[in-house]
């Protein structure tokens, strides 16, 4: 989950953004001084910074002047009023939003979101947390949970696993499962992948980890699991 960093002397309006920020998934850190955040950012740098302008010790805009030497993070302004920030100014010295107080803290998440989803690539998880092998029981968890699957679409799904993204032919599939292939072999892995899918989908209902490459066969995609 994306880590966002609050940088805001005020102890209400640091809550309310926390409240906002924790309900759509992030988690969080408040600091109230500038110093204190370059530090943090330093030692173990956030996805995003919210920072305030008017902070005790050094301004949001002075904060992120300095973070700017070391960090290419996103930051988004908090200004006190209408006015005191130029935008301009604010972009100059390389924010990527402002949002002048009062704001609503739910509108903040929201462009908070769509800030990340702009700069973070998109980043599928490791397949060993969605799949795991067990090569003795001959049997694979998805996603923590166990499938009941057959000694075929076993040896099916754990070779599409192995390589993910790679384009398996059925003919590659066949060789892998250890059967001979014969006139209705086709047929035969298409209804493996059919019924493993099925299975994957009462885990699972949205993703869709095997894909069909028409003409060519398939391929595991974590990005899809
Ligand atoms: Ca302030």
């Amino acid at each position: 989950m994306p880590h966002i960093l609050i940088v805001e002397d005020e102890a209400a309006i640091a809550d309310t953004l926390i409240f906002a920020l924790q309900g759509e998934g992030f988690t969080t850190t408040w600091l109230t001084l500038g110093q204190a955040a370059l530090e943090h950012q330093r030692q173990t740098p956030a996805d995003m910074l919210i920072l305030d302008i008017g902070l005790p010790d050094i301004s949001g805009f002075e904060t992120c002047k300095q973070l700017r030497r070391f960090s290419e993070v996103p930051v988004m302004f908090l200004s006190a009023r209408d006015g005191e920030i130029d935008r301009v100014v604010g972009l100059e010295i390389g924010a990527d939003d402002y949002v002048v107080k009062p704001f609503s803290p739910r509108e903040v998440a929201a462009r908070v979101k769509a800030i990340l989803k702009r700069v973070m690539p998109v980043v599928a998880p490791p397949s060993s947390e969605l799949f795991q092998v067990d090569h003795e029981r001959v049997q694979i968890h998805y996603r923590g949970l166990p499938l009941n699957l057959t000694r075929h679409e076993f040896r099916l799904l754990n070779c599409l696993l192995e390589q993910p993204e790679r384009v398996f032919s059925r003919e590659q599939l066949l060789d892998a499962v250890g059967v001979a292939a014969d006139a209705g072999y086709e047929r035969n892995i298409d209804s493996h992948i059919k019924s493993l899918r099925s299975k994957l989908r009462s885990v699972a209902a949205d993703a869709e980890p095997i894909q069909t490459h028409r003409g060519l066969g398939y391929s595991y995609s974590p990005s899809h699991a």
